[in-house]
């Protein structure tokens, strides 16, 4: 094992209870093969640094206009910012006194994020949480993901991936032994909507889907649902048969959409196209009727 491998990390959550079981403390890898349309951290998809900027906070006080002239330009009453000028150095970060700036993505050796782990072990082993790795996509860091997760089993952390699964099988099997759960996405039933939505298609998702299934690895499917995008009766009828079809799953669930992408989309100068508003409890009722229409099972139905 090499504790000095680094990896690109745009945040560590800790105290985390959204994913997977018990008190987690979950570290965000950057970069992604996919393109989800919905994505709620379109700041992950790129795999280096970036400047994220957020006009709602800034004063216009002119600090990182001064250092950095040929990327923030301010005039009495805008602040433009030219992002493909960015270097990504981080130092208007370090002078913004309200915080409108941050660089989105650092690289940090396996050793720092375990001193960060070791101080939330007495959390995981009082609640049953451990390590989640997500993302962007976790498997575009291969090496890292490896020796992270190989580092957290080495001093007994439950560790969990959470995962597009596009991704090789051979990498599926470089992670196997070091790790305790994955958390599937099932975004789209069909392949040429799921090309169309997220810039692939599910086959290759699927088959590590059946894959890991085969090999009884424990497997949370997670399904992000989308107004207007994959609330169709197709796909809830699809959901519903992945749960007769795959009955040893450790579970399945919905995610409904939010909007908080849009905001960090617009951040880091990323295009975000949907308009719809986060699925209210009107629309999550009128789901829930069409899911148990389908058959879904009573844990399927309160998972949202
Ligand atoms: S991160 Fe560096 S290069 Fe980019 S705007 Fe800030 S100071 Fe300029
Ligand atoms: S330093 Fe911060 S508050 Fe000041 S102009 Fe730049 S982004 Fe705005």
């Amino acid at each position: 094992m090499d504790d000095l491998k680094t990896g690109m990390i745009f945040d560590i959550q800790r105290c985390s209870m959204y994913d997977g079981p018990g008190i987690r403390t979950t570290v965000f890898l950057k970069g992604c093969p996919l393109s989800c349309k919905w994505c709620h951290n379109p700041e992950s998809q790129r795999p280096l640094s970036e400047l994220a900027f957020y006009a709602d906070k800034c004063v216009r006080c002119g600090k990182c206009g001064e250092i950095c002239p040929d990327v923030h330009k301010l005039s009495a009453r805008t602040h433009k910012v030219h992002y493909q000028n960015c270097k990504a150095c981080g130092r208007c970060e370090s002078v913004c006194p309200v915080h409108a700036l941050k660089l989105i993505g650092k690289t940090y050796q396996i050793k720092e994020v375990m001193d960060i782990l070791r101080k939330d072990i007495p959390y995981f082993a009082s609640a049953g949480g451990g390590l989640t790795i997500s993302g962007g996509e976790p498997f575009s860091q291969y090496i890292f993901l490896k020796e992270l997760l190989q580092h957290a089993k080495a001093e007994n952390i439950h560790t969990c991936i959470e995962t597009s699964g596009f991704t090789t099988r051979e990498k599926i099997d470089g992670v196997l032994p070091y790790t305790d759960l994955f958390l599937f996405d099932y975004k789209v039933t069909s392949p040429e909507l799921h090309r169309q939505f997220t810039g692939v298609d599910n086959h290759m998702i699927l088959e590590n889907f059946r894959y890991l299934y085969s090999r009884s690895q424990a497997v949370i499917l997670r399904c992000p649902i989308i107004p207007g995008y994959n609330d169709t009766e197709d796909h809830f009828r699809a959901i519903c048969d992945m749960e007769r079809q795959y009955p040893n799953l450790t579970g399945i669930e919905i995610m409904p959409y939010h909007s908080l992408g849009r905001e960090k989309a617009a951040a880091v100068n990323k295009a975000y196209e949907i308009t719809t508003p986060t699925a209210d409890d009107t629309v999550k009722k009128q789901w829930k009727r069409q899911l148990k229409t389908f058959g879904a099972s009573d844990a399927l139905l309160k998972s949202f």
